[in-house]
């Protein structure tokens, strides 16, 4: 795909938003879906367990998540919800600086290549796309968009919201950290109604502090990890964000097995620190706030 000449017509057309969905408040008796619709091989998934530690996800219980395939110790593109996800929405995932293996190292190869800034890298790109980030490029290429959040950065119903919720087709904010099955629910419907192919993208809450699925036998207004907080406790923030993994690995297990000869990447946005240095949650640069498992597989390009 060659570079477009430079228009400022081009530039200056509006953005057309999508329509967004907020969930109600009351989600007693959503029940997540048993199966979706099988999906064509140049079709997209991307998974941002928001939050998620490596070392959680290393040790978890969670076949689903697994089978994607190999797990990587990456490296998050930012420390906290809004610039790591602008990052992946341009390209620069999660990655590994010391592998030279394209896509694993987005400095070396990316998934996603914007048409535009940024220097090439060493290997081919997965695909090229236009648009002003992935999300847009998809829509350019005639995709159906269908996006999901899960933490207060994805509401659209906020001015900051916007930033990452606009260029969606279909939006949906769950209205609190822990709604996976009302995110299914309407992944589910949305993709009953498009003729694909179709970029999917959810971003799970349950393993953001509190730490906390629908169902969880422990009290969601205790919160086991709060900056400057007194009463921290990093043995129950892995115990309870591990049980939030497994919860969630069995919820997306349909949704991963219906994109399975699909490319799907799965990641989180950042980590956590329990306690390294005196420093607890993210939003700091710190190491462990870096540290973020990586797992992917590729289907056929997107076109
Ligand atoms: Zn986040």
């Amino acid at each position: 795909m060659s570079q477009p000449a430079f228009s400022i017509e081009a530039a200056q057309k509006p953005i057309v938003p999508g329509r967004v969905e907020v969930a109600k408040p009351d989600h007693r008796g959503i029940v997540p879906p048993a199966e979706f619709p099988p999906q064509t091989a140049n079709s997209v998934l991307l998974l941002t367990l928001d939050s998620c530690r490596y070392d959680v996800l290393e040790s978890a219980n969670v076949p689903a998540l697994k089978s994607i395939g190999r797990l990587y110790k990456a490296m998050a593109p930012a420390h906290y919800t809004l610039p790591a996800h602008t990052s992946i929405f341009a390209g620069f995932t999660p990655g590994c600086a010391e592998l030279h293996e394209p896509y694993v190292n987005p400095k070396y190869a990316k998934f996603f290549k914007l048409i535009g800034p940024g220097v090439p890298g060493k290997a081919e790109d997965f695909v090229i796309l236009p648009g002003r980030n992935i999300v847009d490029g998809f829509k350019r290429l005639g995709y159906q968009t269908i996006g999901c959040g899960g933490v207060g950065w994805f509401r659209p119903d906020t001015l900051s919201g916007r930033v990452l919720t606009v260029d969606f087709d279909r939006f949906f904010w769950g209205g609190r950290t822990w709604a996976l099955p009302a995110q299914l629910q309407f992944i589910h419907r949305n993709l009953l109604e498009s003729k694909g192919p179709n970029f999917v993208f959810l971003n799970v809450g349950e393993t953001h502090v509190p730490y906390y699925h629908e169902g969880a036998d422990w009290d969601v207004k205790h919160n086991p990890c709060v900056p400057f907080g007194e009463n921290n406790d990093a043995a129950e923030c892995r115990r309870r964000q591990t049980i939030c993994l497994e919860y969630v690995d069995r919820l997306v297990a349909p949704l991963i097995r219906a994109f399975s000869t699909s490319t799907i990447i799965c990641c989180a946005d950042h980590g956590d620190c329990w306690g390294e240095d005196g420093l607890w949650e993210h939003s700091v640069f710190h190491p462990k706030v870096f540290e973020v498992p990586l797992l992917f597989r590729l289907g056929e390009k997107p076109r």
